[in-house]
């Protein structure tokens, strides 16, 4: 089992060197035009550890097996399959730009790829979960992130590999990503053992939104101190960063507010907060998170902040939040 997961470990570090020299060579212009186009310098690329995978869907296979690897091995990677009809192997990604993911401690353990062309479906491609990659327990870029987030004091939140890449090249470098998957308890608890508190920093857009609420209640369940940065225009950070600058991207940030402002803007969408039932139920919309904080103190001091953003009695709120935690018990 140690033995199949090495032979996984090198056989990632092989794909890596592998997917760079292509996208540094003659055949990579297109993908270096892409890079370009997004803004990403060489420097960030290689900092990044970013390639591109060949298009025929043959070069790692016969690298793999150049090296000895048996095709159980490079099955159990997640980098090559076995065809469908007839006999033979390719390679998984093809024609992709490649994002190497790492482990806390460094190790690649697997892959996400970008298509190159606009509607060429699907846009990102993941490596699927292996002995060495488990998709719910890895954050990208915690490895280079973990040192920026403990001196910053908390860590922030994107969805995807280019919102990471664009806010590290913008100097801000305590920044993670749960690549295409819904955010676990697991991941949040890797964040909190490096700082006590999160900015979640998610796509402005509905599935970004729809992605932020369901997080929320698990990075209060593991006690977090939880900051929403929404950004205005529509934009999701990389492309915030592309069309305001680094310096408004971090005036944005210090100016995150805490989370039951961005849950009660998101109430306000759906109910009438003129009346008192609008805010009672504006404010039972906010209690099941609010209700997640371990704290209890915490939870308190929450709720007076909800009763006075709402403009509610604070009576009525205390009824309401004893109540709801009678019912709990
Ligand atoms: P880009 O800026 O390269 O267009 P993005 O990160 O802005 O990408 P979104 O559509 O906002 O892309 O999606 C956020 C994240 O969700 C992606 O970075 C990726 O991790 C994941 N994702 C998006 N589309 C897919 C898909 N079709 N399959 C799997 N994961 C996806
Ligand atoms: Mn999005
Ligand atoms: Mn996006
Ligand atoms: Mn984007």
């Amino acid at each position: 089992e140690a033995k199949k997961r090495g032979a996984v470990y090198e056989m990632n570090e092989i794909a890596v060197k592998v997917y760079q020299d292509l996208l540094f060579s003659p055949a990579g212009q297109e993908a270096r035009a892409y890079l370009k186009h997004r803004g990403l310098s060489q420097a960030i690329a290689e900092e990044f550890n970013l390639g591109l995978s060949e298009r025929g869907g043959q070069m790692l296979v016969k690298i793999f097996e150049k090296q000895g690897f048996t095709h159980t091995e490079m099955e159990s990677s997640g980098l090559i399959r076995v065809r469908n009809e007839g006999t033979g192997h390719y390679d998984v990604f093809r024609g992709r730009l490649m994002f190497p993911i790492h482990s806390e401690t460094g190790k690649v353990i697997g892959f996400g790829a970008r298509a190159l062309a606009e509607g060429d479906e699907p846009k990102y491609l993941n490596s699927g979960d292996s002995d060495v990659y488990q998709k719910r327990s890895v954050l990208y870029n915690l490895n280079r992130a973990r040192k920026p987030i403990q001196e910053a004091g908390f860590s922030i939140l994107v969805e995807g590999y280019m919102d990471v890449i664009g806010v590290y090249a913008a100097g801000v470098r305590n920044v993670v990503a749960s690549c295409g998957t819904a955010l676990t308890n697991f991941q949040v608890r890797s964040l909190r053992r490096h700082a006590g508190e999160v900015v979640l920093n998610f796509d402005p857009d509905n599935a970004g939104a729809n992605a932020a609420e369901k997080s929320i209640p698990i990075l209060l369940e593991e006690g977090v101190r939880l900051r929403v940065l929404s950004l205005t225009g529509g934009l999701d950070p990389d492309e915030y960063i592309k069309a305001n600058g680094a310096a408004a991207y971090g005036d944005a940030l210090r100016g995150a507010r805490g989370y039951f402002h961005w849950l009660a803007d998101r109430a306000r969408t759906r109910l009438d907060l003129h009346t008192p039932e609008g805010r009672v139920a504006a404010f039972q919309f906010l209690l099941p998170a609010i209700q997640k904080m371990p704290d209890k103190l915490d939870r308190l001091a929450v709720a007076n902040d909800v009763a006075e953003y709402l403009k509610m009695e604070p009576g009525i709120v205390l009824d309401e939040f004893r109540k709801a935690a009678a019912e709990k018990r």
